[in-house]
């Protein structure tokens, strides 16, 4: 793989061994649209490590043996990518990146986000925003990234946002990040320029440590992705730039709840759709819906009834992405058997005890927070949300069956 930036656009070639289908960290295999994008509103001074990684975010998928960047890198880059993926990164030349000071938060405006931003009041936000491409056609018009936008120049933060069409160098399944670690190049490029040494995630403990989403439905101490000694946060550490989860140890109804009582409240919009408030017609809006109606105690307001295709998946025997949380929200959610979460809530027969443990915070997932954001994630976590206990941890290390 070739890459080359001019200005903010990143075009790409690949060499011979290298395949239109790749495969994502996590295993997803995608194929590639077309070989170039465009990040815009970026300082042109970035230290080139942050290029490189900027880069890597976006062509991992596709590399298999070697990158050649544009700039030299240095040398413990070119090691976190060899260590990480066997892959051979050149030119080497030139010193590492110094880290900053300062920690960005990752801001999607969803809960999760809402809540890692809680956490770190003073933090500023990197808002990635999806702009349609120029060579490709936008089949997703009802993605409204215009109005996330908008909430998150309302939050009072200090906000940079970076407009990208990087999400349509992807063929298939869909536009998206090639790597979920795309989201964070406008943090990568605008790192020197905010003095950044971490940049915050709003994943939560589904998608650290239980293989949550479209991941493996288990226990995931060495998630690739996202554990600090994972090829990932090796190769963001080699930037200078720690990727920091603070709600890494919270599910799901935890970051609800966190960001329904945060400041930014307001602010809240998880789902991509609606433009004055959430579609409520989207699967997002319905899996999102019984978690609220959950940590709220009330029966779930919804329009969606168990036959519409959105719904389709929770009529079929577990396991299901994110099941903790259906889990969860069938034990706690008042008529949850005239909802079209009835079937799920039958064949899972979870109770408000077998998912207490998803009302506290996983402690390893605070002690593996970087100094010096590690303390004050935990006192927050402490006045808010309590630790596990051993018994309730166990639960975490034995999800999926794997004991
Ligand atoms: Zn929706």
């Amino acid at each position: 793989m070739r890459v080359t930036w001019k200005g903010g656009e990143l075009s790409f070639r690949l060499d011979p061994e290298d395949e239109i289908t790749g495969t994502v960290s996590d295993g997803y295999p995608v194929k590639l649209a077309v070989n170039s994008c465009e990040i815009r509103g970026i300082p042109s001074d970035a230290h080139n490590d942050l290029w490189a990684v900027a880069a890597w975010t976006v062509v991992a998928p596709w590399t298999r043996r070697r990158i050649t960047f544009d700039r030299p890198v240095s040398h413990e880059l070119a090691a976190a990518l060899h260590d990480g993926w066997g892959v051979e990164a050149g030119p080497v030349g030139g010193p590492p990146r110094t880290p900053g000071p300062t920690l960005a938060i990752s801001y999607s405006g969803g809960a999760d986000s809402v809540a890692a931003a809680a956490v770190f009041p003073e933090a500023p936000f990197v808002h990635f925003r999806r702009v349609p491409h120029s060579r490709v056609p936008n089949r997703w018009p009802h993605y409204r990234s215009d109005v996330l936008a908008k909430l998150a120049a309302r939050t009072g933060r200090d906000v940079t946002t970076v407009e990208s069409d990087l999400e349509f160098t992807l063929a298939e399944p869909r536009p998206g990040y090639p790597e979920h670690h795309a989201v964070m190049v406008g943090a990568l490029l605008h790192a020197d320029r905010l003095g950044l040494g971490g940049v915050g995630l709003g994943y939560e403990i589904g998608s650290r440590w239980l293989g949550g989403g479209r991941y493996l439905h288990r226990f995931t101490p060495d998630n690739p992705m996202w554990a600090p000694h994972g090829m990932w946060g090796r190769l963001f550490a080699a930037a200078g730039l720690r990727i920091v989860l603070p709600v890494g140890g919270v599910s799901e109804a935890m970051t609800m709840k966190i960001a329904l009582n945060s400041p930014l409240k307001a602010q809240v919009r998880w789902c991509l759709r609606g433009t004055s408030g959430p579609c409520r017609t989207c699967g997002k809006c319905l899996y999102k819906e019984l978690i609220q109606a959950a940590v709220e105690r009330r029966p779930m307001d919804t329009p969606i009834t168990a036959d519409r295709p959105v719904a389709r998946k929770w009529q079929e025997p577990p396991p299901y992405g994110g099941q903790e949380m259906i889990e969860y929200g069938c034990a706690r959610v008042p008529g949850i058997e005239r909802t079209p979460f009835a079937r799920a809530a039958g064949y899972l027969k979870a109770t408000e005890e077998s998912t207490s443990w998803l009302d506290r915070c996983y402690r390893p997932a605070i002690e593996e927070i970087p100094e010096p954001w590690r303390e004050r994630a935990e006192r927050f976590m402490a006045e808010n949300v309590g630790f596990m206990d051993e018994a309730q941890a166990t639960r975490v290390e034995t999800w999926g069956g794997v004991g």
